[in-house]
């Protein structure tokens, strides 16, 4: 029998074989097919100054139109393409992509508009990583400092010293990185001092239950104490309701995301963000 799964490989399904792995390997090549056919998606959720703006840019998340089975999001599709390694061609065409938007919103007249791309741990640790990012940015001709890669605390801390080397290398080129869902992982602090990330990203399970558990509440504050003491920007995610976004600025969190201020929205939906529709409102009257 045949092994090959791989790019415009045949599947060979067995009649033994049982019906997870061939749903598993439908999609793999389904992955495939949608990065031909233009089926990725990226959606851009608002990341506001605290409490409640201005708008300092967006984070983008994929998504993946799928022919038959709709909108699908990440959790539905990048686990899969982590295991085969999909992902670092996913992932490319993710920063590529998200420069691109960026480009288009300069030219729409927003020029201090940031974005940020989530890089997962295979396409972190790539070799090409910074030729990736410098084409984009190159061919794009957007500054270096409008990107923020979002590494996860767990990716960042699987090999500390390496990634305090690749994110060195990174930052010297003058993008930004932030370390994503943080509290979820283990940090060496000793290592979290000597990445040059510039913002950490508290985890939404942290935000989430700030009202509900009061150990919670502890953790949010030590986590953003500890990012004031190394000169790190604090960013909650997962700010649901006004509650979680006064607690926050409160604690002196720099930014804030969250369905409460704006959810993931395609790039031409962007204008239906509430920020936007209250500035129509008042250009009305
Ligand atoms: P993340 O980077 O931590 O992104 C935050 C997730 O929380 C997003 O889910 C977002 O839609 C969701 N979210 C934002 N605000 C709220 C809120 O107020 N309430 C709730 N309940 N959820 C909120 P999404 O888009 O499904 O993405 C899930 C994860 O998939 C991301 O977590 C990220 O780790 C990964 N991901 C997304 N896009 C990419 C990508 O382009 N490349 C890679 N490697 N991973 C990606
Ligand atoms: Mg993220
Ligand atoms: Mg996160
Ligand atoms: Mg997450």
């Amino acid at each position: 029998h045949t092994k090959n799964n791989g790019r415009n490989g045949y599947n060979f399904f067995q009649p033994s074989m049982n019906t997870l792995a061939q749903s598993q390997l439908q999609l793999n090549n389904d992955l495939w097919q949608a990065l031909d056919n233009d089926e990725l998606r990226l959606f851009y959720q608002p990341k506001y100054c605290a409490p409640r703006g201005p708008i300092i840019g967006f984070e983008a998340l994929l998504r993946w139109q799928h022919p038959t089975r709709g909108l699908l999001t990440p959790d539905k599709f990048l686990p899969m393409a982590e295991k085969t390694g999909m992902i670092v061609n996913i992932g490319n065409w993710v920063i590529n992509e998200a420069c691109r938007q960026l480009h288009s919103w300069h030219l729409q007249g927003h020029p201090h508009w940031s974005v940020a791309v989530n890089l997962s741990a295979l396409q972190f640790e790539q070799c090409n990583l910074v030729e990736t990012v410098t084409t984009a940015l190159t061919q794009h001709q957007i500054p270096a400092e409008l990107l923020t890669l979002e590494v996860t605390e767990t990716t960042a801390m699987r090999d500390p010293e390496e990634s305090v080397r690749i994110l060195t290398e990174l930052t010297n080129m003058g993008v930004k990185a932030s370390i994503d869902d943080f509290g979820t992982g283990y940090s060496s602090l000793l290592y979290l001092k000597r990445l040059p990330a510039s913002e950490l990203k508290i985890d939404r399970a942290f935000v989430n239950e700030l009202q509900a558990k009061s150990e919670d509440a502890t953790i949010v504050s030590a986590i953003v104490a500890l990012a004031q003491s190394l000169d790190l920007k604090v960013v909650a995610e997962g700010v649901e309701t006004e509650e979680q976004q006064a607690f926050l600025t409160g604690l002196g969190c720099n930014s804030l995301q969250g369905y409460l201020l704006g959810r993931p929205l395609p790039p031409d939906r962007i204008g239906e963000l509430p920020e936007f529709v209250g500035v129509l409102e008042e250009t009305a009257k």
